[in-house]
C-alpha cells in the first residue's frame, strides 16, 4: 500500500521502514559512524558537494561524514515528513537548533526580517527579541500580519496552540496574510495527529522532538518539515553549524512516532476530563483549554485541529498560590518540558517564559499542565490535594 493511501495511524507505525524487510531486519539498524569509507576521491568529492549543497544523499552514495548525512536520522526525517504531508524534513539536535537554522537560512537569502505572532515558546521569543542571529522582528497580532510585512521579510512565525495559554490561531487566514512569505508554524503542541499545518497554507512546520514526538522524556531533538526548495536552504546551515540530531536520538524519536497517535488520543481524553473538573473548582480563576467553554472562540477544533490536545493552563490568580500548587503536587512532576507519558506541571512566567519581555509574559498566576498517561482520577486527586494545600 502506498503512503498516500495509508491512515495516519498506519503511517506512524510504518513510515521510514519500507526497506527493512529487504534488509532482513525488523527494526531500523542504528548507524553510529561519524565518518564513512570513500569509494574513491572523485565519488567522495561529488558526494560531499551534493550534501554540503543541501541536497539529499543519492542512492548508493557515501554519506561522507555524519554532519553531512546520517542514514538513521534520514529514516526519522522521512517518517516525520510523511506524517506532516511534507516533501522533506530536516532534523536537529533540539527544537531551538531547528529554529536557529531556519532563521539563519532566511538571513542567508537576504531576508532577515521576521513577523512573529505572540505568544511563542520562551526560547523562540528570546532569539527573535535579541536579534542574536541577525534577524529583525516585528511583533504583530494575527490579523495585523499583512501590514507588518516588509520588502525583506523572510518568515512569518506563529505557534498554535500557543504556549502557554493554548490560544488558537486560524492558519488559513494567517497564510493568506503572509502571501508569498513562508509561514512557519510551531506544531509542537498539536503534533501531526491533531493538526497538519501544511494543509492549511503553512510552508514550514517546526517541532521540538523533545516533547510529544519522542514522548518519553529521553530525547532532545528538533525537526522542520517543509518543501524540498526550503529544505535545500536549511540543510547547509545544519552541515555548517553542526546542530545535528544524534543517530541514537533519531532512533528513539522514530520509535516514538509509532505510538504517537495512540498516546496523543489517550492523553487528550484525560486532559479533557481534568479540564472539565478544573472548571468546576472554586480556586481556579480560569482554565485555558480549547476543549472547554470559551477556549476556542474561532471554532478551530473540528476544522483546523481534530481535537483540543493534551496541554492545559490554569490561572490561580496569584503567584503565591500558583507556586504553592506546583510544589504541592505529588503525582504531577514539577518540571519544564511537556508531551511525555508522565504528567508535568510548571510555572511559565518564572521558567519557560522567563526570557520574555515583561509586557508579553504570561500572567504570574498561570500554571501549565502537560497531561500524561496516568488515570484521570489519580491526576484529579493530586490536583485536589495541591489546591487544598494552597488555599
Ligand atoms: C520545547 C519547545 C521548543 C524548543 O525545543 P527544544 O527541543 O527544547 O530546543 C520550541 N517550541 C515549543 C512550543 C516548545 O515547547
Amino acid at each position: 500500500m502506498g503512503a498516500e493511501q495509508m491512515s495516519l495511524d498506519s503511517l506512524a507505525v510504518h513510515a521510514g521502514r519500507a526497506d527493512l524487510t529487504a534488509l532482513g531486519v525488523h527494526v531500523p539498524p542504528i548507524d553510529l559512524s561519524s565518518t564513512y569509507p570513500l569509494p574513491d576521491i572523485e565519488a567522495g568529492g561529488e558526494a560531499y558537494d551534493q550534501m554540503a549543497g543541501g541536497h539529499p544523499r543519492k542512492e548508493g552514495q557515501t554519506p561522507v561524514y555524519q554532519r553531512l548525512w546520517s542514514p538513521t536520522v534520514a529514516r526519522f526525517e522521512e517518517a516525520l515528513a510523511s506524517l506532516e504531508g511534507a516533501e522533506s524534513a530536516v532534523a536537529f539536535a533540539s527544537g531551538m537548533a531547528a529554529l536557529s537554522a531556519t532563521l539563519l537560512a532566511r538571513v542567508a537569502q537576504g531576508r532577515p526580517h521576521v513577523v512573529a505572532v505572540r505568544p511563542l515558546y520562551g526560547g523562540s521569543d528570546h532569539v527573535l527579541a535579541t536579534g542574536l542571529l541577525g534577524t529583525r522582528v516585528t511583533w504583530a497580532r494575527a490579523e495585523e500580519v499583512a501590514s507588518a510585512l516588509e520588502e525583506d521579510t523572510g518568515l512569518v512565525i506563529v505557534e498554535t496552540p500557543a504556549n502557554p495559554t493554548l490560544d488558537l490561531v486560524d492558519l488559513r487566514a494567517l497564510a493568506e496574510q503572509a502571501g508569498e512569505v513562508p509561514l512557519l508554524v510551531d506544531n509542537t503542541f498539536a503534533t501531526p495527529v491533531l493538526q497538519r499545518p501544511l494543509e492549511h497554507g503553512a510552508s514550514i512546520v517546526l517541532h521540538s522532538v523533545t516533547k510529544f514526538l519522542g514522548g518519553h522524556g529521553d530525547v532532545l531533538g528538533g525537526v522542520v518539515a517543509t518543501t524540498e526548495e526550503l529544505a535545500v536552504q536549511i540543510r547547509p546551515v545544519r552541515a555548517i553549524t553542526g546542530g545535528n540530531l544524534h543517530p541514537l536520538s533519531a532512533y528513539l524519536a522514530h520509535r516514538g512516532l509509532q505510538t504517537l497517535p495512540v498516546r496523543m488520543r489517550a492523553q487528550q481524553d484525560t486532559a479533557q476530563v481534568v479540564a472539565n473538573w478544573l472548571t468546576t473548582h472554586a480556586d481556579v480563576a480560569r482554565v485555558h483549554y480549547p476543549g472547554v467553554e470559551g477556549g476556542d472562540p474561532l471554532g478551530l477544533v473540528g476544522t483546523q485541529m481534530t481535537g483540543p490536545g493534551a496541554l492545559l493552563a490554569i490561572d490561580l490568580g496569584s503567584y503565591e498560590r500558583a507556586a504553592k500548587v506546583a510544589t504541592s503536587c505529588r503525582l504531577f512532576i514539577h518540571a519544564v518540558s511537556l508531551g511525555g507519558v508522565d504528567s508535568l506541571i510548571q510555572h511559565p512566567a518564572a521558567l519557560t517564559h522567563r526570557p520574555v519581555a515583561d509586557d508579553a509574559k504570561p500572567s504570574r498566576g498561570i500554571l501549565r499542565l502537560s497531561i500524561g498517561l496516568e488515570s484521570a482520577e489519580d491526576l484529579i486527586a493530586d490536583l485536589e490535594q495541591a489546591l487544598t494545600a494552597a488555599s
